[in-house]
């Protein structure tokens, strides 16, 4: 089964259609039908590693600001209880919680999902991002998801790899600063080269700007994680930048998705008057 890294943006793109959300439901009908969808999603970022158990997971509308129409959207996918297991036997001897009422489907899993499982049939599962754990720890989980992808599961890392709220410019719609895509062009280069090396962008010079809290980049992580595993590279599948900082760059697995012949345009945006970060995008 294929993988994936997606760089979901502002939650509008859940409603919008442009050229990232074009890539993400090209990705969505070329990867065979999976048994069931266990994201990674930034959102997600407790201090325990838990997947979600639920038979019937909540959509959850984690964030502020934003029209009424977004906080209205449900992705009414049903849950796996019994994947808490084969997660478990996956990862041991780590421990892995079972959530049965906290969490749900969360807008980083949501805003993406709509695009790529429009219909919402397959069984989606969460995994908690551990915030106590360094990256090391989040790139071997990866790794260990391996045995999942080969039966039948679709391991979904949901984030983005600058994810800099403070920074955000809207007079930048679709721009990047120089150190965003310094930063960002340095992950590609992991991602397409040495997968393993991706660990070590904490010492990159950006990487405090691009990175200021670690949430929306250790997703990443698991899929560089799953590609070192099957000793293969990631592919591109949509790159970019929105508000100058925020990276847009997506990534797949093992996966051929057809070219969506879309190139150029912006991401969704961002509520009016609103400071972005207290969206909580
Ligand atoms: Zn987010």
């Amino acid at each position: 089964m294929p993988a994936a890294f997606i760089g979901h943006g502002s939650p509008m793109n859940a409603l919008e259609d442009n050229r990232y959300t074009a890539a993400w439901r090209s990705f969505g009908q070329a990867v065979p039908r999976p048994r069931a969808i266990l994201v990674v999603s930034a959102h997600w970022f407790i201090n325990a590693t838990a997947v979600t158990v639920m038979p019937r997971p909540r959509t959850i509308h984690d964030f502020y600001g934003f029209p009424r129409e977004l906080s209205e959207v449900q992705y009414p996918a049903p849950g796996m209880p019994e994947l808490l297991e084969e997660v478990s036997e996956a990862v041991k001897p780590t421990w892995v919680g079972a959530d049965a009422d906290s969490w749900g489907i969360d807008h980083g899993s949501w805003t993406v999902l709509r695009h790529a499982f429009p219909q919402a049939d397959i069984p989606v599962v969460q995994l908690s991002i551990n915030a106590d754990r360094d990256l090391e720890y989040h790139f071997s989980l990866g790794a260990e998801l391996a045995a999942l992808r080969q039966s039948g599961v679709l391991v979904l890392g949901s984030g983005n790899v600058v994810h800099n709220l403070a920074g955000v410019d809207p007079r930048y719609p679709d721009g990047g600063f120089d150190w965003a895509q310094r930063f960002d062009e340095s992950a590609l280069d992991a991602m397409l080269h040495e997968p393993a090396a991706s660990v070590g962008l904490q010492a990159h010079q950006d990487y405090h700007t691009a990175v200021p809290t670690p949430d929306h980049f250790i997703p990443l992580l698991y899929l560089a994680g799953l590609a070192a595993a099957a000793g293969r590279q990631a592919e591109t599948l949509v790159g970019g930048y929105t508000f100058g900082s925020l990276s847009m760059t997506s990534y797949t697995l093992d996966v051929e998705c057809p070219d969506t012949g879309q190139d150029s345009g912006p991401a969704a945006g961002l509520p009016v008057g609103v400071p972005p970060d207290s969206t909580n995008i």
